[in-house]
Protein backbone atom coordinates (compact mmCIF):
# COMPACT_ATOMS: atom_id res chain seq x y z
CA UNK A 1 0.00 0.00 0.00
CA UNK A 2 1.44 3.08 -1.00
CA UNK A 3 1.80 5.62 1.50
CA UNK A 4 0.58 9.27 1.06
CA UNK A 5 0.72 10.78 4.58
CA UNK A 6 3.41 13.17 3.67
CA UNK A 7 2.50 16.51 1.61
CA UNK A 8 3.53 16.54 -2.38
CA UNK A 9 5.86 18.80 -3.39
CA UNK A 10 6.66 19.35 -6.96
CA UNK A 11 10.40 20.28 -7.98
CA UNK A 12 12.12 20.71 -11.23
CA UNK A 13 15.73 19.97 -12.31
CA UNK A 14 17.58 19.54 -15.65
CA UNK A 15 16.34 16.29 -17.52
CA UNK A 16 19.59 14.30 -18.44
CA UNK A 17 17.50 11.32 -19.63
CA UNK A 18 14.02 11.02 -20.86
CA UNK A 19 11.38 8.42 -19.57
CA UNK A 20 9.57 7.75 -16.15
CA UNK A 21 9.90 5.95 -12.90
CA UNK A 22 7.94 5.68 -9.61
CA UNK A 23 10.40 4.57 -6.96
CA UNK A 24 11.35 4.99 -3.27
CA UNK A 25 14.17 7.66 -2.32
CA UNK A 26 17.46 6.26 -1.28
CA UNK A 27 20.27 8.62 -0.30
CA UNK A 28 23.51 7.38 -1.26
CA UNK A 29 25.93 9.39 1.16
CA UNK A 30 29.39 9.98 -0.71
CA UNK A 31 32.33 8.50 1.66
CA UNK A 32 34.40 11.97 2.52
CA UNK A 33 38.43 10.46 3.36
CA UNK A 34 39.58 11.17 6.42
CA UNK A 35 43.21 11.54 5.72
CA UNK A 36 46.37 12.44 8.12
CA UNK A 37 48.66 14.98 7.15
CA UNK A 38 52.15 14.47 8.86
CA UNK A 39 55.09 14.31 7.22
CA UNK A 40 56.93 10.90 6.01
CA UNK A 41 60.64 10.55 7.21
CA UNK A 42 62.54 10.65 4.19
CA UNK A 43 63.55 6.71 4.02
CA UNK A 44 59.85 6.11 3.52
CA UNK A 45 59.63 8.11 0.01
CA UNK A 46 60.19 4.83 -2.23
CA UNK A 47 57.53 3.07 -0.15
CA UNK A 48 54.80 5.92 -0.44
CA UNK A 49 55.42 5.83 -4.61
CA UNK A 50 55.65 2.41 -4.63
CA UNK A 51 52.06 2.37 -2.98
CA UNK A 52 50.86 4.70 -5.43
CA UNK A 53 52.18 2.49 -7.73
CA UNK A 54 49.98 -0.45 -6.29
CA UNK A 55 46.77 1.99 -6.36
CA UNK A 56 47.16 2.59 -9.72
CA UNK A 57 47.49 -1.21 -10.97
CA UNK A 58 44.50 -2.31 -8.24
CA UNK A 59 42.53 0.59 -9.86
CA UNK A 60 43.47 0.00 -13.34
CA UNK A 61 42.05 -4.04 -12.78
CA UNK A 62 38.85 -2.75 -11.46
CA UNK A 63 38.29 -0.69 -14.55
CA UNK A 64 38.98 -3.81 -16.36
CA UNK A 65 36.93 -5.67 -13.92
CA UNK A 66 34.03 -3.27 -14.31
CA UNK A 67 34.54 -3.54 -18.55
CA UNK A 68 34.42 -7.33 -18.13
CA UNK A 69 31.54 -7.66 -16.02
CA UNK A 70 29.43 -4.87 -16.45
CA UNK A 71 25.75 -5.45 -18.28
CA UNK A 72 26.77 -2.14 -20.14
CA UNK A 73 27.86 -2.54 -23.42
CA UNK A 74 31.31 -2.05 -25.44
CA UNK A 75 30.15 0.98 -26.47
CA UNK A 76 29.38 2.27 -23.01
CA UNK A 77 32.17 1.01 -21.42
CA UNK A 78 35.08 2.87 -23.88
CA UNK A 79 33.65 5.53 -21.11
CA UNK A 80 34.46 4.35 -18.29
CA UNK A 81 37.87 3.00 -19.70
CA UNK A 82 38.60 6.35 -20.93
CA UNK A 83 40.36 6.94 -17.08
CA UNK A 84 42.56 4.77 -18.24
CA UNK A 85 44.08 7.78 -19.79
CA UNK A 86 43.96 9.73 -16.36
CA UNK A 87 44.81 7.19 -14.44
CA UNK A 88 48.35 6.45 -16.62
CA UNK A 89 48.90 10.37 -17.10
CA UNK A 90 52.68 10.53 -16.74
CA UNK A 91 52.78 14.14 -15.88
CA UNK A 92 50.24 13.13 -13.25
CA UNK A 93 52.21 10.54 -11.83
CA UNK A 94 55.26 12.93 -11.67
CA UNK A 95 53.37 15.36 -9.92
CA UNK A 96 52.27 12.87 -7.12
CA UNK A 97 55.72 11.24 -6.80
CA UNK A 98 57.19 14.67 -7.02
CA UNK A 99 55.08 15.89 -3.71
CA UNK A 100 56.07 13.19 -2.20
CA UNK A 101 59.37 13.03 -2.67
CA UNK A 102 60.25 16.71 -2.16
CA UNK A 103 56.84 17.58 0.22
CA UNK A 104 57.65 14.53 2.17
CA UNK A 105 53.90 14.12 1.60
CA UNK A 106 51.98 10.60 1.90
CA UNK A 107 50.44 9.39 -1.09
CA UNK A 108 47.30 9.46 -0.13
CA UNK A 109 47.93 13.53 0.82
CA UNK A 110 49.56 13.56 -2.57
CA UNK A 111 46.91 11.64 -4.92
CA UNK A 112 44.22 14.48 -2.67
CA UNK A 113 45.95 17.65 -3.54
CA UNK A 114 46.94 17.08 -6.83
CA UNK A 115 43.60 16.03 -8.15
CA UNK A 116 42.20 18.62 -6.16
CA UNK A 117 44.52 21.15 -7.75
CA UNK A 118 43.56 20.01 -10.77
CA UNK A 119 39.69 19.66 -10.16
CA UNK A 120 39.68 23.25 -9.17
CA UNK A 121 41.78 24.22 -12.31
CA UNK A 122 39.02 22.78 -14.61
CA UNK A 123 36.42 24.28 -12.36
CA UNK A 124 37.59 27.67 -12.53
CA UNK A 125 37.59 27.92 -16.56
CA UNK A 126 33.52 27.69 -15.23
CA UNK A 127 33.18 25.85 -18.82
CA UNK A 128 31.52 22.73 -19.52
CA UNK A 129 33.74 20.76 -21.27
CA UNK A 130 35.94 21.40 -18.33
CA UNK A 131 33.51 20.67 -15.86
CA UNK A 132 33.29 17.55 -17.59
CA UNK A 133 37.30 16.75 -16.96
CA UNK A 134 36.79 17.73 -13.73
CA UNK A 135 34.08 15.23 -12.85
CA UNK A 136 36.80 12.36 -14.64
CA UNK A 137 39.51 13.24 -12.34
CA UNK A 138 37.46 13.08 -9.18
CA UNK A 139 36.18 9.72 -10.16
CA UNK A 140 39.56 8.64 -10.70
CA UNK A 141 41.07 10.20 -8.10
CA UNK A 142 38.54 9.18 -5.45
CA UNK A 143 38.98 5.43 -7.01
CA UNK A 144 42.55 5.75 -5.66
CA UNK A 145 42.11 7.05 -2.23
CA UNK A 146 39.61 4.13 -1.91
CA UNK A 147 42.07 1.66 -2.60
CA UNK A 148 44.68 3.27 -0.28
CA UNK A 149 42.72 3.77 2.81
CA UNK A 150 40.68 0.34 2.22
CA UNK A 151 37.29 1.70 1.19
CA UNK A 152 35.03 -0.15 -0.61
CA UNK A 153 32.88 2.69 -2.51
CA UNK A 154 29.91 -0.47 -2.60
CA UNK A 155 26.18 0.67 -3.15
CA UNK A 156 24.20 -0.06 0.35
CA UNK A 157 21.92 -3.34 0.03
CA UNK A 158 19.11 -1.74 0.27
CA UNK A 159 19.44 -0.17 -3.18
CA UNK A 160 16.94 -2.47 -4.83
CA UNK A 161 15.58 -1.80 -8.40
CA UNK A 162 12.33 -0.35 -7.00
CA UNK A 163 14.86 2.36 -5.22
CA UNK A 164 15.79 5.70 -6.81
CA UNK A 165 18.93 6.65 -5.30
CA UNK A 166 20.21 10.48 -4.80
CA UNK A 167 23.59 11.85 -5.28
CA UNK A 168 25.40 15.04 -4.70
CA UNK A 169 27.06 14.53 -8.16
CA UNK A 170 27.27 11.22 -10.61
CA UNK A 171 30.68 9.69 -12.24
CA UNK A 172 30.04 7.71 -15.04
CA UNK A 173 31.39 4.61 -12.82
CA UNK A 174 29.06 4.92 -10.57
CA UNK A 175 26.52 5.26 -13.50
CA UNK A 176 27.99 1.80 -14.40
CA UNK A 177 26.88 0.44 -10.87
CA UNK A 178 24.13 1.35 -11.32
CA UNK A 179 23.46 -0.03 -14.52
CA UNK A 180 24.50 -3.64 -13.23
CA UNK A 181 22.46 -2.88 -9.95
CA UNK A 182 19.19 -2.93 -12.25
CA UNK A 183 18.57 0.44 -11.21
CA UNK A 184 15.86 2.63 -13.61
CA UNK A 185 16.70 6.04 -12.55
CA UNK A 186 18.59 8.13 -10.36
CA UNK A 187 18.80 12.64 -9.05
CA UNK A 188 21.72 14.48 -8.59
CA UNK A 189 21.89 17.93 -6.73
CA UNK A 190 24.92 18.84 -9.57
CA UNK A 191 25.19 17.83 -13.20
CA UNK A 192 25.29 18.64 -16.68
CA UNK A 193 23.56 17.26 -19.99
CA UNK A 194 26.78 16.88 -21.63
CA UNK A 195 28.49 15.26 -18.95
CA UNK A 196 30.06 11.98 -19.13
CA UNK A 197 28.20 10.41 -17.24
CA UNK A 198 24.66 11.61 -18.57
CA UNK A 199 26.03 10.57 -21.54
CA UNK A 200 26.18 6.85 -20.28
CA UNK A 201 23.36 7.45 -18.41
CA UNK A 202 20.86 7.84 -21.65
CA UNK A 203 23.58 5.11 -23.65
CA UNK A 204 22.14 2.89 -20.47
CA UNK A 205 18.40 3.64 -20.47
CA UNK A 206 18.19 5.22 -17.13
CA UNK A 207 15.94 7.99 -16.10
CA UNK A 208 17.67 10.51 -14.23
CA UNK A 209 17.20 14.35 -13.36
CA UNK A 210 20.03 16.83 -12.18
CA UNK A 211 20.20 20.13 -10.51
CA UNK A 212 17.33 19.88 -8.38
CA UNK A 213 18.86 21.75 -5.32
CA UNK A 214 20.04 19.95 -2.49
CA UNK A 215 17.30 16.86 -1.53
CA UNK A 216 18.59 16.53 1.70
CA UNK A 217 16.22 18.96 3.48
CA UNK A 218 13.17 18.04 1.03
CA UNK A 219 13.26 14.24 0.72
CA UNK A 220 13.46 11.18 3.29
CA UNK A 221 14.63 7.86 2.40
CA UNK A 222 11.45 5.89 1.53
CA UNK A 223 9.14 8.50 0.55
CA UNK A 224 7.16 8.48 -2.46
CA UNK A 225 9.07 9.77 -5.89
CA UNK A 226 8.02 9.98 -9.40
CA UNK A 227 10.83 10.93 -12.09
CA UNK A 228 9.55 12.64 -15.00
CA UNK A 229 12.33 13.26 -16.92
CA UNK A 230 10.03 14.03 -20.31
CA UNK A 231 9.45 17.26 -18.01
CA UNK A 232 12.81 17.62 -16.00
CA UNK A 233 9.72 16.92 -12.83
CA UNK A 234 10.73 15.65 -9.50
CA UNK A 235 7.44 14.77 -8.13
CA UNK A 236 8.01 13.93 -3.74
CA UNK A 237 5.02 11.97 -2.05
CA UNK A 238 2.42 12.39 -5.04
CA UNK A 239 -1.35 12.54 -4.34
CA UNK A 240 -3.42 9.92 -5.61
CA UNK A 241 -4.67 11.41 -8.03
CA UNK A 242 -1.05 12.36 -9.02
CA UNK A 243 0.13 9.02 -9.04
CA UNK A 244 -2.78 7.58 -10.79
CA UNK A 245 -2.26 9.55 -13.60
CA UNK A 246 1.63 8.99 -13.61
CA UNK A 247 0.95 4.74 -13.40
CA UNK A 248 -1.33 5.00 -16.16
CA UNK A 249 1.55 7.29 -18.24
CA UNK A 250 4.24 4.83 -17.35
CA UNK A 251 2.40 1.91 -19.10
CA UNK A 252 0.98 4.37 -21.96
CA UNK A 253 4.95 4.69 -22.51
CA UNK A 254 6.14 1.39 -22.51
CA UNK A 255 3.16 0.22 -25.19
CA UNK A 256 4.45 2.83 -27.30
CA UNK A 257 8.17 2.10 -26.86
CA UNK A 258 7.13 -1.47 -27.81
CA UNK A 259 4.88 -0.76 -30.41
CA UNK A 260 7.81 1.70 -31.93
CA UNK A 261 9.99 -0.94 -31.88
CA UNK A 262 8.19 -3.49 -34.01
CA UNK A 263 8.71 0.00 -37.00
CA UNK A 264 12.23 -1.27 -37.16
CA UNK A 265 11.24 -3.99 -40.06
CA UNK A 266 9.31 -1.64 -42.00
CA UNK A 267 10.71 1.34 -44.41
CA UNK A 268 10.78 4.52 -43.88
CA UNK A 269 8.19 5.31 -46.21
CA UNK A 270 5.36 8.18 -46.54
CA UNK A 271 2.18 7.21 -46.55
CA UNK A 272 2.40 7.26 -50.52
CA UNK A 273 5.20 5.28 -50.43
CA UNK A 274 7.69 8.37 -50.67
CA UNK A 275 11.13 7.12 -49.71
CA UNK A 276 12.52 9.51 -46.41
CA UNK A 277 16.11 8.63 -45.85
CA UNK A 278 16.70 8.42 -41.88
CA UNK A 279 20.47 8.77 -40.76
CA UNK A 280 21.28 8.62 -37.16
CA UNK A 281 23.65 10.93 -35.11
CA UNK A 282 26.19 9.85 -33.18
CA UNK A 283 28.34 11.69 -30.81
CA UNK A 284 30.48 8.87 -29.11
CA UNK A 285 31.57 5.52 -31.18
CA UNK A 286 30.59 3.83 -27.89
CA UNK A 287 26.62 4.34 -29.40
CA UNK A 288 27.56 2.52 -32.69
CA UNK A 289 26.13 -1.10 -31.26
CA UNK A 290 22.70 0.89 -30.49
CA UNK A 291 22.74 2.44 -33.96
CA UNK A 292 24.14 -0.78 -35.84
CA UNK A 293 20.57 -1.76 -33.84
CA UNK A 294 18.03 0.46 -35.19
CA UNK A 295 18.24 -0.56 -38.86
CA UNK A 296 18.69 2.79 -40.18
CA UNK A 297 19.97 4.13 -43.67
CA UNK A 298 22.99 4.95 -42.17
CA UNK A 299 24.96 8.26 -39.90
CA UNK A 300 24.20 11.65 -41.30
CA UNK A 301 26.50 13.29 -38.62
CA UNK A 302 29.44 11.75 -36.26
CA UNK A 303 30.40 14.99 -33.92
CA UNK A 304 33.94 14.17 -34.05
CA UNK A 305 35.13 16.17 -31.59
CA UNK A 306 33.48 14.01 -29.27
CA UNK A 307 35.98 12.15 -28.93
CA UNK A 308 38.15 15.04 -27.56
CA UNK A 309 35.47 14.59 -24.79
CA UNK A 310 36.63 11.69 -22.76
CA UNK A 311 40.75 12.46 -22.93
CA UNK A 312 43.19 15.18 -22.63
CA UNK A 313 44.98 15.52 -26.02
CA UNK A 314 43.53 14.82 -29.11
CA UNK A 315 43.43 11.09 -30.81
CA UNK A 316 46.20 10.33 -32.75
CA UNK A 317 45.87 9.36 -36.87
CA UNK A 318 46.07 5.63 -35.94
CA UNK A 319 43.73 5.86 -33.02
CA UNK A 320 41.20 8.12 -35.06
CA UNK A 321 41.63 5.55 -38.05
CA UNK A 322 40.71 2.93 -36.15
CA UNK A 323 37.56 4.30 -34.74
CA UNK A 324 36.51 5.46 -38.19
CA UNK A 325 37.61 2.45 -39.73
CA UNK A 326 35.05 0.63 -37.29
CA UNK A 327 32.37 2.45 -38.06
CA UNK A 328 32.46 2.54 -42.35
CA UNK A 329 32.74 -1.60 -41.55
CA UNK A 330 30.05 -1.55 -38.89
CA UNK A 331 27.80 0.61 -41.11
CA UNK A 332 28.58 -0.37 -44.74
CA UNK A 333 26.90 -0.58 -47.07
CA UNK A 334 24.83 2.72 -45.66
CA UNK A 335 27.21 5.50 -45.71
CA UNK A 336 28.85 6.83 -42.14
CA UNK A 337 28.95 10.70 -42.55
CA UNK A 338 32.28 11.84 -40.71
CA UNK A 339 32.29 16.01 -39.53
CA UNK A 340 35.65 16.97 -38.92
CA UNK A 341 36.38 18.69 -35.57
CA UNK A 342 33.79 21.18 -34.57
CA UNK A 343 36.17 22.68 -31.74
CA UNK A 344 36.25 26.22 -30.48
CA UNK A 345 32.48 27.49 -29.20
CA UNK A 346 31.25 26.09 -25.76
CA UNK A 347 32.85 22.66 -27.17
CA UNK A 348 36.09 21.45 -26.37
CA UNK A 349 38.82 24.01 -26.83
CA UNK A 350 42.02 22.25 -26.08
CA UNK A 351 43.69 23.72 -23.44
CA UNK A 352 46.88 25.72 -24.14
CA UNK A 353 45.80 25.50 -27.92
CA UNK A 354 43.67 29.15 -27.43
CA UNK A 355 43.57 31.81 -25.49
CA UNK A 356 40.15 32.91 -24.56
CA UNK A 357 37.87 34.04 -26.81
CA UNK A 358 35.57 37.09 -26.08
CA UNK A 359 32.79 35.87 -28.36
CA UNK A 360 33.96 32.42 -28.82
CA UNK A 361 31.18 31.49 -31.21
CA UNK A 362 31.70 34.02 -33.29
CA UNK A 363 35.48 33.24 -33.33
CA UNK A 364 37.78 30.42 -34.41
CA UNK A 365 35.41 27.66 -34.11
CA UNK A 366 34.75 24.82 -36.91
CA UNK A 367 36.24 24.90 -39.93
CA UNK A 368 38.13 27.84 -38.89
CA UNK A 369 39.85 26.18 -36.24
CA UNK A 370 40.46 23.10 -38.30
CA UNK A 371 41.96 25.73 -41.12
CA UNK A 372 43.90 27.30 -38.14
CA UNK A 373 45.31 24.22 -36.90
CA UNK A 374 46.59 21.84 -39.81
CA UNK A 375 48.52 19.93 -37.95
CA UNK A 376 45.10 18.43 -36.37
CA UNK A 377 43.29 19.05 -39.49
CA UNK A 378 45.82 17.27 -41.68
CA UNK A 379 46.01 14.11 -38.92
CA UNK A 380 41.92 14.10 -38.96
CA UNK A 381 41.25 13.80 -42.70
CA UNK A 382 44.59 11.56 -43.02
CA UNK A 383 42.63 9.41 -41.13
CA UNK A 384 38.98 9.38 -42.40
CA UNK A 385 40.83 9.05 -45.59
CA UNK A 386 42.36 5.96 -44.15
CA UNK A 387 39.12 4.34 -43.29
CA UNK A 388 37.12 5.06 -45.97
CA UNK A 389 38.80 2.22 -48.24
CA UNK A 390 36.67 0.05 -45.57
CA UNK A 391 33.58 1.37 -46.02
CA UNK A 392 31.13 4.32 -47.49
CA UNK A 393 32.48 7.01 -45.54
CA UNK A 394 31.48 10.81 -46.26
CA UNK A 395 33.40 13.88 -44.89
CA UNK A 396 31.35 17.01 -43.64
CA UNK A 397 33.07 20.40 -42.98
CA UNK A 398 31.72 22.23 -40.36
CA UNK A 399 30.67 26.31 -40.13
CA UNK A 400 31.12 26.81 -43.27
CA UNK A 401 30.39 30.58 -44.41
CA UNK A 402 30.74 29.99 -48.15
CA UNK A 403 32.51 28.19 -51.09
CA UNK A 404 35.55 29.86 -50.48
CA UNK A 405 35.64 28.39 -47.03
CA UNK A 406 35.08 24.90 -48.42
CA UNK A 407 37.63 25.30 -51.33
CA UNK A 408 40.03 25.95 -48.81
CA UNK A 409 39.10 23.13 -47.00
CA UNK A 410 39.31 20.78 -49.94
CA UNK A 411 42.40 22.25 -51.31
CA UNK A 412 43.95 20.63 -47.39
CA UNK A 413 42.01 17.50 -48.15
CA UNK A 414 43.34 17.32 -52.01
CA UNK A 415 46.77 17.02 -50.25
CA UNK A 416 45.99 15.22 -47.60
CA UNK A 417 44.83 12.46 -50.94
CA UNK A 418 48.20 12.87 -52.75
CA UNK A 419 50.23 12.40 -49.60
CA UNK A 420 48.78 8.79 -49.06
CA UNK A 421 48.79 8.41 -52.93
CA UNK A 422 52.23 8.46 -52.82
CA UNK A 423 52.77 6.43 -49.58
CA UNK A 424 50.66 3.99 -51.50
CA UNK A 425 47.88 3.93 -48.54
CA UNK A 426 44.64 2.85 -50.06
CA UNK A 427 41.68 5.10 -50.09
CA UNK A 428 38.33 5.79 -51.91
CA UNK A 429 39.57 8.44 -54.18
CA UNK A 430 36.10 9.37 -55.03
CA UNK A 431 35.11 9.91 -51.27
CA UNK A 432 32.41 12.24 -50.81
CA UNK A 433 32.49 16.30 -49.57
CA UNK A 434 29.87 17.83 -47.85
CA UNK A 435 29.43 21.63 -45.86
CA UNK A 436 26.56 21.94 -42.99
CA UNK A 437 24.82 24.62 -43.84
CA UNK A 438 24.28 26.11 -40.39
CA UNK A 439 25.28 29.83 -40.86
CA UNK A 440 22.99 31.98 -42.56
CA UNK A 441 25.79 33.36 -45.14
CA UNK A 442 25.75 29.71 -46.16
CA UNK A 443 22.33 29.24 -46.78
CA UNK A 444 22.29 32.45 -48.73
CA UNK A 445 24.76 31.45 -51.08
CA UNK A 446 23.43 27.85 -50.94
CA UNK A 447 23.61 27.79 -54.88
CA UNK A 448 26.94 27.56 -55.01
CA UNK A 449 27.62 25.55 -52.27
CA UNK A 450 25.23 23.09 -53.63
CA UNK A 451 27.62 23.12 -56.76
CA UNK A 452 30.71 22.45 -55.29
CA UNK A 453 29.55 20.29 -52.52
CA UNK A 454 28.49 16.51 -53.05
CA UNK A 455 25.53 16.63 -50.28
CA UNK A 456 24.85 19.32 -47.97
CA UNK A 457 23.13 19.27 -44.34
CA UNK A 458 21.29 21.61 -42.35
CA UNK A 459 22.29 22.59 -38.77
CA UNK A 460 19.55 23.92 -37.45
CA UNK A 461 20.96 24.24 -33.99
CA UNK A 462 23.29 26.91 -34.98
CA UNK A 463 21.52 28.06 -37.71
CA UNK A 464 18.60 29.51 -35.26
CA UNK A 465 21.35 30.79 -33.02
CA UNK A 466 23.50 32.86 -35.73
CA UNK A 467 19.87 33.75 -37.46
CA UNK A 468 17.94 34.96 -34.89
CA UNK A 469 21.31 36.32 -32.81
CA UNK A 470 20.53 34.06 -29.93
CA UNK A 471 22.85 31.88 -27.88
CA UNK A 472 21.93 28.42 -27.79
CA UNK A 473 22.99 27.81 -24.83
CA UNK A 474 21.66 31.11 -22.60
CA UNK A 475 18.77 30.29 -21.05
CA UNK A 476 18.01 33.83 -19.89
CA UNK A 477 17.51 34.34 -24.08
CA UNK A 478 15.95 30.84 -24.68
CA UNK A 479 12.02 32.62 -25.82
CA UNK A 480 13.83 34.19 -28.77
CA UNK A 481 14.98 30.70 -29.67
CA UNK A 482 12.75 30.13 -31.92
CA UNK A 483 13.62 27.34 -34.56
CA UNK A 484 10.73 27.52 -36.73
CA UNK A 485 11.15 31.54 -36.85
CA UNK A 486 10.09 32.47 -40.71
CA UNK A 487 13.32 33.99 -41.12
CA UNK A 488 14.90 30.19 -40.32
CA UNK A 489 12.50 28.55 -42.24
CA UNK A 490 13.27 31.00 -45.13
CA UNK A 491 16.87 30.42 -44.67
CA UNK A 492 16.04 26.16 -44.94
CA UNK A 493 14.01 26.65 -48.03
CA UNK A 494 16.03 28.32 -50.15
CA UNK A 495 18.90 25.62 -49.39
CA UNK A 496 15.99 23.24 -50.15
CA UNK A 497 15.80 24.74 -53.65
CA UNK A 498 19.57 25.16 -54.03
CA UNK A 499 19.99 21.96 -53.19
CA UNK A 500 17.14 20.62 -55.67
CA UNK A 501 18.00 22.77 -58.68
CA UNK A 502 21.67 21.32 -58.58
CA UNK A 503 20.87 17.48 -57.26
CA UNK A 504 22.94 17.65 -54.48
CA UNK A 505 21.43 15.43 -51.38
CA UNK A 506 20.31 17.51 -48.92
CA UNK A 507 19.53 16.17 -44.63
CA UNK A 508 18.65 18.06 -41.71
CA UNK A 509 20.93 16.79 -39.11
CA UNK A 510 20.11 19.63 -36.54
CA UNK A 511 17.64 18.96 -33.49
CA UNK A 512 15.08 19.73 -35.51
CA UNK A 513 14.91 17.02 -37.26
CA UNK A 514 14.43 15.16 -34.38
CA UNK A 515 11.73 16.79 -32.50
CA UNK A 516 8.16 15.26 -33.53
CA UNK A 517 6.11 18.33 -34.22
CA UNK A 518 8.92 19.41 -36.74
CA UNK A 519 8.95 16.32 -39.07
CA UNK A 520 6.04 17.48 -40.37
CA UNK A 521 7.08 21.00 -41.46
CA UNK A 522 10.19 19.66 -42.64
CA UNK A 523 8.69 17.03 -44.93
CA UNK A 524 6.54 19.54 -46.65
CA UNK A 525 8.86 21.66 -47.12
CA UNK A 526 10.63 19.49 -48.83
CA UNK A 527 13.02 17.81 -46.62
CA UNK A 528 13.62 13.98 -47.95
CA UNK A 529 17.07 13.15 -45.89
CA UNK A 530 16.74 13.56 -41.34
CA UNK A 531 19.48 12.76 -39.95
CA UNK A 532 18.04 11.80 -36.14
CA UNK A 533 18.91 11.47 -32.15
CA UNK A 534 19.06 7.39 -31.91
CA UNK A 535 16.62 7.34 -28.84
CA UNK A 536 13.59 9.22 -31.07
CA UNK A 537 14.69 7.17 -34.39
CA UNK A 538 11.59 5.03 -33.69
CA UNK A 539 9.47 7.97 -33.29
CA UNK A 540 10.79 9.84 -36.19
CA UNK A 541 9.83 7.33 -38.46
CA UNK A 542 6.50 6.45 -37.20
CA UNK A 543 5.56 9.69 -37.99
CA UNK A 544 7.27 9.84 -41.53
CA UNK A 545 4.98 6.96 -41.94
CA UNK A 546 1.87 9.21 -41.48
CA UNK A 547 3.08 12.02 -44.05
CA UNK A 548 1.29 12.04 -46.96
CA UNK A 549 0.84 13.94 -50.33
CA UNK A 550 -2.04 16.23 -48.29
CA UNK A 551 0.70 17.59 -46.25
CA UNK A 552 2.45 18.32 -49.41
CA UNK A 553 0.01 20.21 -50.89
CA UNK A 554 -1.08 22.42 -47.27
CA UNK A 555 2.84 23.66 -47.71
CA UNK A 556 2.93 24.29 -51.32
CA UNK A 557 0.14 26.79 -50.72
CA UNK A 558 1.14 28.11 -47.22
CA UNK A 559 2.24 31.94 -47.04
CA UNK A 560 5.64 31.55 -44.64
CA UNK A 561 6.23 35.18 -44.71
CA UNK A 562 3.79 35.33 -41.89
CA UNK A 563 4.23 35.81 -38.22
CA UNK A 564 5.50 33.01 -36.19
CA UNK A 565 1.90 33.12 -34.60
CA UNK A 566 0.87 31.78 -38.33
CA UNK A 567 3.64 29.42 -38.33
CA UNK A 568 2.82 27.91 -34.93
CA UNK A 569 -0.93 28.03 -35.75
CA UNK A 570 0.20 25.75 -38.72
CA UNK A 571 2.48 22.93 -36.46
CA UNK A 572 0.36 23.02 -33.08
CA UNK A 573 -3.18 22.78 -35.09
CA UNK A 574 -3.17 22.10 -38.92
CA UNK A 575 -0.34 19.50 -38.78
CA UNK A 576 -0.73 18.30 -35.69
CA UNK A 577 -2.50 15.09 -36.59
CA UNK A 578 0.88 13.72 -38.37
CA UNK A 579 2.98 14.03 -35.45
CA UNK A 580 0.69 12.42 -32.78
CA UNK A 581 1.58 8.81 -32.59
C1 LIG B 1 23.77 22.02 -35.64
O1 LIG B 1 24.33 23.11 -35.42
O2 LIG B 1 22.56 21.89 -35.88
C2 LIG B 1 24.56 20.78 -35.59
C3 LIG B 1 24.05 19.63 -35.98
O3 LIG B 1 25.82 20.87 -35.09
P1 LIG B 1 26.12 20.97 -33.50
O4 LIG B 1 24.82 20.82 -32.77
O5 LIG B 1 27.09 19.89 -33.21
O6 LIG B 1 26.70 22.34 -33.39
MG1 LIG C 1 26.47 23.18 -35.39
Amino acid sequence: MVDLVNKMIRLTGNSINNGLFIGRALHIEVHEHSIERNSIFPEDVDKEISRFLDAIAVVDTEISYDINNTRISDRDLDIIASHRDILHDPELFSMVSTAIREKLQHATVAIQDCFTAIVEKFEALSVESFALRAADYRDVGTRLLNTLTGFSETLPESLGSDKVPIFAEMTPSMVGRLANAKIGAYLSSKGSYNSHASILTRALGLVAIANIGNLKDVVQNDDLLIVDGDEGKLIINPDEETLDYYVQKVQVEELLRQRLEKLKASASLTSDGQKITLYANIGIPEELEGITNLGCDGIGLFRTEFLYLSRQTLPSEDEQYEIYRLMAERMAPTPVTIRTFDLGGDKLAPLGLEGAEENPYLGNRGIRFSLAHHDIFHTQLRAILRASAHGNVRIMFPMIIDVEDFNEAKHIFNHCQEELYSEGVSFNSSIELGAMIEIPSAALEADSLAKACDFLSIGTNDLVQYTLAVDRNNDNVSRYYIQHHPAVLSLIRQTILSAAKFKTPLSVCGEMASLPHYIPLLLGLGVRELSVNPSNYFTVKAIVQKCDHELFQLLSRFDFSGSVQDIEELIYKDLKHYYQI
